[in-house]
């Protein structure tokens, strides 16, 4: 993975320091007690004051911030010192819109294409993972990838697939677009029998006209397959989650708003809740409760909260309210009825009177003004800006949604969705859409709460810097230069959307 310019000036402190939510500069500690690290001679980021050269942490938080030759008084005979040599530190990132949790579960069987350049560096990947797997047994890529990531700029094909795992079935993810399973799969799973199910499934043939194996459906009936393939044991989960939330840690991820999903049943938490009571968590996670039975959502909320207030939790884990599924009818729903925006209404209302957060995903622009007429509804009754509300994606939203958005205190989490569909947007909207879009700068002049992040792992690399560069630079991955320079954040800004922090989880 290249992560190009910002990662060259970029050098992260030792992942077990968790420093994110601490980052305030104090005098130096009266008692004289040494620290247990201490980093000398770089250039420390700090967001409300200047660069410092030099830090000093103990127990796991900042305890003083100045010049080396001060900070260098902290080091004591068993003090880790670090001299930078002048590079950058940078507060631990917390991704404000990721499914880590559901990633967690499959990460250590899944075959992880993220970040593979080619389609011979993809399929050596599943190469290796077929030489551990059990013959017969599933290889699953999940998502996290995009043919334009590929040199070749196509998808692999299904031939390509059973050269590198004969022996296993295959399924690969497209984003929520499309599925390849190796031959004989779809009976495995068994998918024919199912014949409602095999009806929202369309077929794709090759240039041959017979089926390329590759087949393309909604998000809901991606989903629904997914949920055929096995899961892993529990044991495979707990491993996952703690393996996963490692991998983030190396990336600078230090914290984690989780918006439930798609494919996370109730009792899928449990991993991360052994994880927790194991006192294992590397990263803090604020986990939000989706709606679990379409039109039964306030009466599942109710009985699901009754013991689970607002906030409930510890520093590493804690209870972040409802979404991003909060009604199954107003979920993104382009042309939802009355009686749909009527049970968001009523569940809302419920929910502001007990001071819950919540989170709505919603894609796009031309359809937002169904679910911003429901907030502002509510908002009139309750006024929400304390209750940190969000709206995720709206990657076209308009001056005038934000707008309204910034008048009821409701944030914005924005992700790097364009990195992998810049060119589809592109082609559907055009160049002068395409240049506002993700509008971050409007964004950020009108003051509005936002969040970056990547909503990794099916539809985007989990690799905070690739969101990072691309707020920047606004390339695709495919190379694509979008966005204009009035929409771009400056380097610290961009720094500061992966640091809500106290913003956007309610302490
Ligand atoms: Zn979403």
């Amino acid at each position: 993975m290249t992560h190009r310019g910002i990662v060259r000036r970029v050098f992260l402190v030792g992942c077990a320091i968790l420093i994110a939510g601490v980052w305030s500069a104090h005098a130096q500690p009266a008692d004289g007690v040494p620290a247990d690290t201490v980093l000398l001679n770089g250039k420390i980021v700090q967001f409300d004051a200047p660069y410092v050269d030099a830090l000093a942490v103990r127990d796991g938080r900042v305890v003083a911030l100045g010049a080396s030759a001060d900070i260098a008084r902290h080091v004591g005979p068993n003090t880790r010192t670090v001299d930078l040599g002048g590079r950058t530190v940078i507060p631990g990132l917390i991704d404000s819109h990721i499914h880590a949790i559901r990633a967690g579960l499959t990460y250590t069987g899944e075959v992880h294409w993220i970040g593979a350049r080619s389609i011979p560096e993809a399929l050596d990947r599943l190469r290796a993972a077929a030489k551990t797997a059990p013959p017969g047994s599933w290889l699953v890529v999940a998502g996290g990838w995009t043919e334009r990531q590929f040199t070749e700029a196509r998808r692999p094909t299904r031939a390509e697939i059973a050269q590198a795992a004969p022996d296993h079935h295959v399924y690969v993810q497209l984003l929520y677009t499309a599925v390849l399973v190796s031959e004989g799969g779809l009976e495995k799973l068994g998918i024919p029998n199912d014949t409602e199910l095999a009806s929202r499934l369309t077929v794709e043939s090759g240039p041959d006209g017979k089926p390329s194996g590759w087949i393309a459906a909604d998000n809901r009936t991606i989903s629904e397959l997914f949920d055929r393939l096995p899961r892993p044991d529990f044991d495979s989960q707990v491993a996952g989650t703690r393996a996963f939330f490692r991998t983030l840690n190396g990336l600078g991820i230090t914290g984690v708003l989780d918006p439930g999903g798609y494919n996370l049943p109730l009792e899928a938490y449990r991993a991360l809740f052994r994880v927790w009571r194991e006192g294992g968590l590397t990263l803090r996670v604020a986990y939000s409760l989706c709606a679990p039975r379409r039109d039964h959502e306030l009466e599942d909320f109710r009985a699901l909260t009754a013991m689970l207030p607002m906030g409930f939790g510890d520093d590493w884990l804690r209870f972040n309210g409802i979404g991003e599924n909060v009604t199954w009818g107003m979920y993104n729903n382009e042309t939802p009825t009355d009686t749909q925006k009527e049970r968001l209404y009523e569940t809302l209302t419920w929910a502001a009177a007990r001071g819950l957060t919540a989170t709505f995903h919603w894609q796009n622009e031309r359809s937002v003004h169904h679910l911003l007429e429901v907030l502002e509804r509510v908002n009139r009754d309750t006024p929400v800006a304390p209750l940190r509300w969000s709206i995720a994606h709206l990657n076209d939203a308009s001056p005038d949604s934000l707008g309204r958005m910034k008048q009821m205190g409701v944030g914005w989490l924005m992700q790097n969705a364009f990195y992998f569909r810049g060119e589809a947007f592109l082609g559907q909207r055009g160049a002068d859409a395409m240049r506002l879009a993700p509008p971050i700068g409007s964004a950020l002049r009108m003051g509005l709460n936002i969040g970056g992040g990547t909503d990794a792992h099916r539809v985007m690399s989990y690799n905070p810097f690739v969101s990072l560069q691309w707020m920047l630079d606004g390339k695709t991955v495919g190379g694509t230069p979008s966005r204009m320079a009035d929409e771009t954040p400056t380097r610290l800004e961009a720094l500061r959307l992966y640091n809500p922090g106290q913003r956007l989880v309610r302490p």
